[in-house]
């Protein structure tokens, strides 16, 4: 099956998720814009050719920051993975197509019951446009 979003190539985790796929690359570039850290920004990453190493190379990005900003980043990578599957599958199920901007909004609405949930992601997000 191709890249649902890209359909430049074959669809695997790693091409999907990380910064392979030029979709993919736009939302990570948003959050990059949104957060103000360029931790998120794909041209800040090693090459990686598993999720697996991603995710690892991801967790220790943010080690020096500290245990709690470290939480933070660890639940903005989680809650952008998550609203890029939910993307991925609006596509493939229900051929239905959202641009990275209404990707961004939707990962921002669900940041907002992320941080009332107890995610502490406030001090990445703060913003007129963000969570509140
Ligand atoms: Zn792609």
């Amino acid at each position: 099956m191709w890249c649902p979003f890209c359909h430049t190539v074959e669809e695997t985790a790693i091409h999907i998720l990380g910064d392979d796929c030029r979709f993919a690359r736009t939302i990570w570039g948003l959050i990059a814009g949104w957060t103000g850290n360029q931790l998120f920004h794909p041209s800040s990453w090693a090459d990686t050719s598993s999720i697996r190493l991603w995710w690892a190379d991801r967790i220790a990005s943010t080690k020096p920051l500290g245990k709690l900003p470290a939480k933070a980043f660890a639940s903005v990578f989680l809650l952008t993975l998550w609203e890029m599957c939910k993307e991925r599958n609006r596509r493939v199920f229900q051929h239905k197509l959202n641009p990275p901007a209404a990707v961004l909004a939707l990962i921002k609405e669900e940041a907002t019951l992320w941080k009332r949930a107890g995610a502490r992601i406030g001090e990445l997000t703060s913003g007129a446009d963000d969570v509140p």
